[in-house]
């Protein structure tokens, strides 16, 4: 046994340092698909005090750790190298306490996003963070990537859901903001740098989360748009009129909408015929008017000639059918051999943006298959495009021709899921190298001997 491991033994004791053979597969990858290597070994840390000694002791080694949440991820950042040490957070649950008058919930790191979800409405109030791996993911692994989700047109990212954070550094000191307050002026804001450094600065170990009150009352339409700019028009509208009530606003285009279809109950179009775009637009209140307010917006908008068509859910089973259709984004990997963008770009650009994609890709590679699809009010893209229909050409081929594509309309070449390993050859398409350099004066102020999560987020100078 290495002396490491055996330091990480006697210190945690033996049930709390696996090793060899009792490593399970699951500590090896997270859902990026990403290639995996045997790490030494796998601690698991009851407390901030264990989270602390771990990485003293690694410190002291010059020992690489890489922090594992719910191993949900999409770039690969929770992926050990062989030698490397990785730190669960999967014992560390629990939510310490609900604080109804500060609207605030203090959890451990390895509480996964559902059961805060639970808790929050038991205490009649709402947890807005909100994505598809909630029974896995856990908040540390949500603060560590600044998770997004679906209702980031309303209420931001994960980096929005909190008031503090306790961290253990690289060396093993704890630092503590464990905050309620909403104003906190008091220098620097420390708790920005963790959020959405995926493990690179510090282990998340504790948060304050923001409770939100309850919104009952949601309706649901489908809408049809003649183009890009209706729809960005049409967002507009809906926000002057109701404010942060608009809580989904997710486009489809036709190659899209047309799959999602394909997957419904019925493989029908709830429209009769076929429209340039799609919009699926959610209305969160806090009154329930039976979806009046929000029909008769929608028909002003008909009346004005912005919207070609809707169609407003009567029921839960309507409203979850127009939803499957969204949804279909689980068959991708299923029924295609996905090569998967979460982008970003500036909102006024995206339908150019998209425009430009098709004709490069088609220039490119006549005959290939892409879908696109995005959360349009918080600036996000997807692009999904089909490794079959693009026989012998390479991932990484397609990943530099779109981020070029990116580079040149000075988006962000990750929306949502983190830079990883997966995006870290094409960080600086979206950084400029005096913001690179800042990073790294942080990273090596923070972490020294560049002990925490090796080999993730910034590329080798
Ligand atoms: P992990 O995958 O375990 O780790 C992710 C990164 O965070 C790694 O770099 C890891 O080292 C680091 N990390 C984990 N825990 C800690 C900690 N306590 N302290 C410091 N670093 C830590 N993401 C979105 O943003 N929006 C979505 O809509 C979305 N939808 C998804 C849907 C599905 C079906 C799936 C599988 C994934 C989706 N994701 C989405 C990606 C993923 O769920 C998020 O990135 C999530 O926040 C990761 O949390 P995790 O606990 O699984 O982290």
């Amino acid at each position: 046994m290495k002396p490491i491991v055996q330091a990480l033994v006697d210190a945690l004791g033996t049930g709390s340092v696996k090793t060899g053979d009792a490593i399970e597969a699951r500590y090896l990858g997270d859902w990026s698909g990403k290639a995996t290597s045997n790490p030494l070994a796998v601690a698991l840390p009851r407390s901030t005090a264990e989270v602390a000694t771990v990485l003293r002791l690694c410190n002291e080694a010059r020992q690489g750790v890489v922090p594992q949440g719910g191993l949900t991820g999409l770039a690969g950042g929770a992926i050990p190298s062989s030698g490397d040490i990785c730190l669960s957070l999967e014992r560390m649950v629990g939510i310490e306490e609900i604080d109804p008058a500060s609207a605030t919930m203090t959890v451990l790191a390895g509480t996964t996003l559902q059961t805060v979800q639970e808790a929050a409405l038991a205490a009649g109030f709402e947890f807005a963070l909100d994505l598809g791996a909630r029974g896995s993911c856990q908040i540390g692994g949500n603060l560590a990537t600044n998770a997004g989700g679906v209702r980031v047109v309303q209420s931001g990212t994960a980096r929005d859901q909190v008031l503090g954070l306790e961290v253990v550094t690289a060396d093993g000191s704890v630092l503590s903001s464990m905050s309620k307050m909403v104003k906190n002026n008091t220098g620097y804001d420390l708790r920005h740098l963790f959020i959405g450094s995926e493990g690179t600065l510090g282990i998340i170990t504790r948060a304050v989360l923001r409770l939100k009150p309850c919104r009952a009352a949601r309706s649901t339409a489908l809408c049809a748009v003649k183009d890009y700019d209706s729809a960005v028009g049409l967002l507009r509208a809906l926000q002057a009129h109701f404010g942060d009530e608009v809580g989904a606003f997710e486009i489809m285009w036709p190659d899209f909408f047309d799959f999602g279809v394909s997957f419904s109950r019925t493989k029908q179009s709830p429209f009769g015929a076929a429209y340039p775009l799609y919009a699926l637009i959610e209305q969160a209140g806090f009154s329930d008017d039976g979806g009046e307010r929000f029909a008769a917006a929608l028909n002003t908008q008909l009346e004005a000639g912005v919207l070609l068509d809707a169609v407003v859910a009567q029921s839960q089973a309507e409203t979850q059918a127009l939803w499957a259709i969204r949804e279909a984004t689980a068959e991708l990997p299923v029924k295609l051999d996905p090569i998967n963008f979460d982008v970003s770009l500036p909102i006024g650009e995206i339908g150019r943006f998209v425009d430009a994609c098709r004709e490069v890709f088609a220039r490119r590679w006549p005959g290939h298959y892409a879908v696109y699809f995005g959360h349009i009010g918080d600036s996000n893209l997807h692009v999904t495009v089909d490794g079959r229909s693009i026989p012998g050409v390479s991932a990484e081929e397609v990943d530099h021709v779109l981020y070029s594509l990116v580079r040149n309309y000075r988006g962000s070449i990750s929306a949502e899921h983190g830079i990883g390993v997966l995006k870290r050859p094409f960080l600086g398409y979206s950084r400029s190298p005096s913001e690179l350099a800042v990073m790294r004066a942080i990273k090596d102020a923070l972490d020294p001997r560049h002990i925490l999560n090796p080999g993730k987020v910034l590329p080798p100078v």
